[in-house]
C-alpha cells in the first residue's frame, strides 16, 4: 500500500493538503494497531521511502532551505566541506563526509543560522584529467558528464546545497583568479622560477611537490618517484614555515592529531650552520647540525646524491664516471627507502675534502645514500662516533671513528665500539673545550664558530618551498611569458585568463602537452612588443583549492577575486570538514596561501578557518587469494577462494577499488532510502573515528527505521499537546519515558555542538524507542513529547523521513525552520537514593547512586569510596553483599 499517490503535484500547498488527508489514513492505522506492538513486527508497506525522500528533496529546494543571505540579520554560519574531484561517481567515503556535514548544516539551520553551504568541482588536475584519458573524452566534456552525475547523487542522498554559488576550478571564470593570485604573488617574491632536484612520477609524467610524495610514491599512482634536476616553478613556501608552526595556536577547533602532522611536516629543529671549506677549490660548504658539541669529532663530510655541488665538482676528473654512476645508482632508491633506519649504507668518495672549521682538519668529502637534500643544506658533517647512520658507514668503509663525547661512569674506545654513542657526556679530543658538559659545549661552540664568522645559531625546518609546476594538460596556465630580450614578463592583469585551449593532444609525454601547440605559445612580448613564448606548465591543482574557500562568498564577481564585503563577513570559515589525509597537503598550502593573501592587503584574515572536523575512513571487509590476489565477495565462498580452491584471507581494509571492497552508494540508497545509508553511517562509530560497513547491517538500521516510523505513527494523536510541565508532575513509566526522552535530547544536543558523537545519541534513541513499545502504559501527553523530541532530534540525521512525520504528528513543514528543543538536566537527572555502606556490619559511610544501577555498578562505586577505602586498607575482601536500594555490606579481615 502507498500512502502517497507519485502523481501528487509538487508545489508546498499540494504537501499540506496531503497531509491533512493522510492523517486520516494515519488514524485509520492505528486504530487495528496498538503501541504495545512486539519489536520487530513491522508493517512493511507503512513507509514508502522512495516517493518521500523525492518529495521533500523537491520541497527543500522550493523553499531554498540552504540558500544563505548576505544581507541578513541571523547570525552567519559558514560550513564548507572539501569538494570533490569530478571523478564521475559520489563513493562511499564521500556519501559518509557529506552526510557528516549536511546533518551540521541542518542542524545550523534548526538553530537559526543564515547558513552559507555551497558545493564545487575541484576540476582541474590529473585526477580530472585520468578520468578523462579513461573514458576517452575531452577532461571539458567528461567533467561536464561526471558533475552532472554527482550533482545528482548528492540531491538523491538528501545533502542540501546553495547551488547559485556553485564553482568549478576548471571554468575560466575561476581560474582567471587563481592566475590573478599567482601574479600577485610572483611581484611579492612569493612565485620564483628555479632549477632543482624534484620528484618525477614517471607515470603521471610530471614533477611532484614534496608534499605530494608519500613513502617514496606518488600520491595519486602509488608509483616509484624519481628525483630529476629541472628548472621549475616553486611558491617560496619554505619561508613561511615558522608562522605555520606559530599560528597553531590559533586553530582552536583543529584535532590535535592534524597539528601534530604538521608539526612533523614543518619539522622545525634547533641546532647550527657551520661553515666548511672545499679544500682542493675554496668554496664555503655549510652544514646544519644539532649537534655542533660534535664538530671535533667530525672524520668526513657526506653529500647528499642530488645536491648540485658534485657535479660541478668532478667534472673533468678521472673519477667523474665512477662517482657520477654510483650518484645515479643512490639517486634510483626511492627517499622514502633512504630514510629507514635499516638501510644499508653505501657511498662514493669525491677525491676531495673539506676542512674542519675547527680544527682546521682535512677530512674527505664523500656522496652517501643516507644523507639527504630534504634536510640541512643536503651536506652532512659526519661523526660516526656520535650519529648511528654516520657509525655503520664509516665502519664499511673503514673510516676513522673519533670519540670526543665520554659519558659519565664509562669510558669509550673508538676502536672497540659497536654502536655510537647519542647521549650526553663530557667534551673531550675538543680542544679549549675539553671538560665541558657537551650541553654547555653545544653553546660555547657555536658561540666561537660566530665570533670567527664561521658559523650561527639556527633554525632548521623540513619544509620546503611548494613546487607547483606540472607537466600536464589539465591545468591553469602559469600567466608568464619568455622573452629572449626581457627574460620572464608577467602576463598583464587586463588579459586574464591566459585561456587553456581546447585542442591539445594531452596524452602524458612528459613534456608540457601545451608545448605542442604553437597558437598558444607564440605570442608578443607585453614588454617590448617583440616576439615571445608563453610559459606551457601548468599549476599544480592544489593552488586552485588553496583558495576556493573565498570564491564562493561572490562566485560570479568579474572585477575581484573576492568581494571584500562578503569575506568580512563570512570568514574565517566557521566549519571546515574533510579527511585527514589533507594534513600534509592541502591544509598546509590553503593555510600559506591565507598568510600571503593576508599580507598583501587581499584579506583580512589570516587562516582559512579555526575548526576543522576530518572525518574517519569508511572500512569494509576485504578478501585475499595467494593466488588470485584481491577478491570479491562473490569470488569467495566459506572462506575459500572460488577460483582456486584455496583459502582466502580476509581482512579489515579502507573501500578501495584495488581491494575489491567497493560499496556502492546508489544501490543502498535504491533498495532502503537515503536516510538509511545516513542513519546507518552514523550509527555505529564517533564520526571522527574509522566506520565499518557491513552489507549485512543496512537493513537492520532499515528495520529500525520502520519500527521508528510506525512507532511515531502509533502515538501520533492531533489536538493532543506535548507534555510541558515539570518532572514531578510525572510517576512511574511516564516519568521514566520523559526522563529518557530528555536525556536523548541532551546527548543529541552535545553530539551536534561538541563532540560529534552521534552515535551515542543514536544509541539512546532505540534505547527510548524500546522502551516507548515495551508494552508499558504512558499517558498521550509524553508520548506526543517523546514521538515530537525523537523526530526534531533526528531531522538533521534522517531529513526526509524526519520531516514527513512532522507532517504526521499534526504540523505543518518544515521541520528544519522549528528551533531546536530545550533539554531539561533536571528532567534527565537519574533519580537517585542513599546506600548505606557497611564493613563488616558496621555503617561507616553513604552514598548515592542511581535508583536503577544494578549490583554490579553499587558494587564498584562503594568499593572505589575514599572512606570505605580507609576502612579495608591493608585487608582482603572477602564478600561484598549488595541490597539495591538500601545497602552494601563489605566482609573484610
Ligand atoms: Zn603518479
Ligand atoms: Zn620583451
Ligand atoms: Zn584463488
Amino acid at each position: 500500500m502507498h500512502i502517497i499517490s507519485t502523481t501528487r503535484s509538487h508545489t508546498c500547498q499540494a504537501i499540506f493538503w496531503l497531509n491533512r488527508s493522510k492523517r486520516m489514513v494515519y488514524r485509520g492505522l492505528r486504530s487495528d494497531r496498538a503501541i504495545t506492538q512486539a519489536e520487530g513486527t513491522v508493517a512493511k508497506q507503512v513507509y514508502d521511502f522512495a516517493t518521500i525522500e523525492r518529495r521533500w528533496q523537491k520541497y527543500w529546494e522550493d523553499i531554498r532551505l540552504c540558500y544563505a543571505q548576505d544581507d541578513s540579520d541571523k547570525p552567519d554560519f559558514y560550513i564548507l566541506t572539501m569538494y570533490p574531484y569530478p571523478s564521475g561517481v559520489l563513493h562511499i567515503g564521500h556519501v559518509f563526509v557529506l552526510t557528516i556535514a549536511d546533518a551540521l548544516a541542518r542542524y545550523r539551520i534548526i538553530r537559526g543560522d543564515n547558513l552559507l553551504n555551497p558545493m564545487g568541482w575541484d576540476s582541474f588536475g590529473l585526477p580530472a584529467e585520468n578520468a578523462a584519458i579513461r573514458d576517452g573524452l575531452h577532461p571539458a566534456d567528461s567533467i561536464r558528464i561526471n558533475v552532472d552525475r554527482m550533482r545528482e547523487q548528492m540531491r538523491r542522498a538528501g545533502f542540501v546545497y546553495d547551488w547559485t554559488r556553485e564553482i568549478a576550478t576548471s571554468h575560466p571564470g575561476y581560474y582567471k583568479w587563481t592566475q590573478w593570485l599567482f601574479l600577485q604573488f610572483y611581484k611579492a617574491g612569493q612565485a620564483v622560477r628555479k632549477k632543482a632536484a624534484v620528484n618525477w612520477c614517471p607515470s603521471c609524467s610530471t614533477v611532484l611537490a614534496n608534499e605530494q610524495v608519500v613513502g617514496g610514491q606518488c600520491e595519486r599512482c602509488d608509483s616509484e618517484v624519481e628525483q630529476r634536476d629541472l628548472v621549475q616553478w616553486f611558491f617560496t613556501m619554505s619561508k613561511d614555515a615558522q608562522r605555520l608552526l606559530d599560528n597553531h595556536r590559533k586553530l582552536t577547533g583543529w584535532p590535535e592529531k592534524i597539528i601534530k602532522m604538521q608539526e612533523n611536516w614543518i619539522g622545525r629543529s634547533e641546532g647550527a650552520r657551520i661553515d666548511f671549506t672545499i679544500a682542493e677549490t675554496g668554496e664555503t660548504l655549510s652544514v646544519f647540525t644539532t649537534r655542533p658539541d660534535t664538530v671535533y669529532g667530525v672524520t668526513f663530510m657526506s653529500l647528499a646524491p642530488e645536491h648540485p655541488l658534485i657535479q660541478k665538482l668532478v667534472a673533468g676528473t678521472p673519477q667523474e664516471e665512477q662517482v657520477m654512476t654510483a650518484v645515479r645508482r643512490m639517486r634510483r632508491q626511492g627517499t622514502a627507502e633512504r630514510e629507514r633506519v635499516d638501510l644499508e649504507k653505501v657511498g662514493v668518495d669525491t677525491g676531495f675534502h673539506v676542512i674542519n672549521p675547527v680544527n682546521d682538519e682535512r677530512v674527505p668529502l664523500w656522496v652517501t645514500n643516507f644523507a639527504l637534500m630534504t634536510y640541512g643544506t643536503g651536506a652532512v658533517m659526519a661523526v660516526p662516533a656520535h650519529d648511528q647512520r654516520d657509525f655503520e658507514f664509516a665502519r664499511t668503509y673503514g673510516l676513522p671513528v673519533r670519540v670526543v663525547i665520554q659519558p659519565d661512569g664509562e669510558k669509550l674506545e673508538a676502536d672497540t665500539m659497536t654502536q655510537a654513542y647519542e647521549g650526553s657526556g663530557v667534551q673531550v679530543n675538543s680542544g679549549p673545550f675539553d671538560g665541558l658538559p657537551n650541553t654547555e659545549g653545544m653553546t660555547k661552540i657555536t658561540d666561537h664558530l660566530a665570533s670567527e664568522g664561521k658559523g650561527d645559531r639556527t633554525v632548521n625546518y623540513r619544509l620546503r618551498d611548494w613546487l607547483i609546476s606540472r607537466q600536464r594538460y589539465w591545468g591553469a596556465p602559469i600567466p608568464i611569458v619568455h622573452c629572449e630580450k626581457c627574460g620572464e614578463v608577467p602576463v598583464p592583469e587586463d588579459d586574464l585568463p591566459v585561456e587553456l585551449p581546447r585542442d591539445v593532444d594531452f596524452r602524458p609525454t612528459g613534456d608540457s602537452p601545451l608545448a605542442a601547440c604553437r597558437e598558444f605559445v607564440e605570442t608578443t612580448c607585453p614588454a617590448c612588443g617583440g616576439p615571445a613564448r608563453r610559459e606551457t606548465d601548468t599549476m599544480d591543482t592544489f593552488v586552485d583549492s588553496s583558495w576556493y574557500f573565498l570564491r564562493y562568498l561572490s562566485p560570479r564577481d568579474d572585477e575581484r577575486f573576492v568581494d571584500p564585503e562578503a569575506a568580512r563577513r563570512w570568514m574565517p570559515v566557521h566549519q571546515y570538514v574533510g579527511g585527514k589525509e589533507h594534513a600534509t597537503m592541502h591544509l598546509i598550502y590553503a593555510r600559506y596561501f591565507f598568510h600571503v593573501m593576508h599580507d598583501l592587503g587581499l584579506i583580512g584574515v589570516d587562516e582559512p578557518t579555526h575548526d576543522l572536523f576530518c572525518q574517519g575512513i569508511v572500512c569494509k571487509e576485504a578478501h585475499y587469494c595467494p593466488t588470485d590476489k584481491w577478491l570479491a565477495d562473490d569470488q569467495v565462498e566459506d572462506g575459500r577462494c572460488r577460483l582456486c580452491g584455496g583459502p582466502a584471507l580476509t581482512e579489515m581494509a579502507k573501500v578501495s577499488k584495488t581491494k575489491q571492497n567497493i560499496v556502492n552508494p546508489d544501490e543502498f540508497m535504491a533498495k532502503f532510502g537515503a536516510d538509511t545509508v545516513r542513519f546507518y553511517l552514523l550509527s555505529d562509530a564517533p564520526a571522527d573515528a574509522d566506520q565499518v560497513w557491513s552489507d549485512e547491517a543496512v537493513p537492520a538500521a532499515n528495520r529500525f527505521l520502520n519500527r521508528l516510523w510506525q512507532t511515531i505513527v502509533d502515538v501520533a494523536r492531533p489536538g493532543v499537546k506535548p507534555f510541558s510541565g515539570k518532572p514531578d508532575e510525572l510517576e512511574g513509566d511516564d516519568r521514566e519515558l520523559h526522563r529518557k526522552v530528555h536525556q536523548t535530547l541532551l546527548r543529541m544536543t552535545e553530539a551536534f555542538e561538541e563532540d560529534r558523537r552521534f552515535n551515542t545519541g543514536i544509541a539512546a534513541v532505540h534505547d527510548t524507542v524500546a522502551f516507548m513499545r515495551s508494552g508499558r502504559k504512558f499517558s498521550s501527553a509524553v508520548l506526543v513529547e517523546a514521538a515530537e523530541v525523537l523526530v526534531r532530534i533526528l531531522s538533521p540525521i534522517i531529513p526526509h523521513m524526519a520531516e514527513e512525520l512532522w507532517t504526521v504528528l499534526g504540523h505543518e513543514p518544515s521541520i528544519f525552520h522549528v528551533p531546536w528543543p530545550e533539554g531539561d538536566t533536571e528532567a534527565a537527572a537519574e533519580e537517585v537514593v542513599e546506600i548505606a555502606l557497611q564493613v563488616n556490619g558496621k555503617v561507616r559511610g553513604r552514598m548515592n547512586v542511581a535508583a536503577d544501577a544494578d549490583r554490579e555498578f553499587i558494587e564498584q562505586q562503594a568499593l572505589a569510596d575514599e572512606t570505605v577505602k580507609g576502612w579495608i586498607e591493608g585487608k582482603t575482601v572477602r564478600k561484598v553483599v549488595v541490597v539495591p536500594g538500601r545497602l552494601v555490606n563489605i566482609v573484610a579481615n
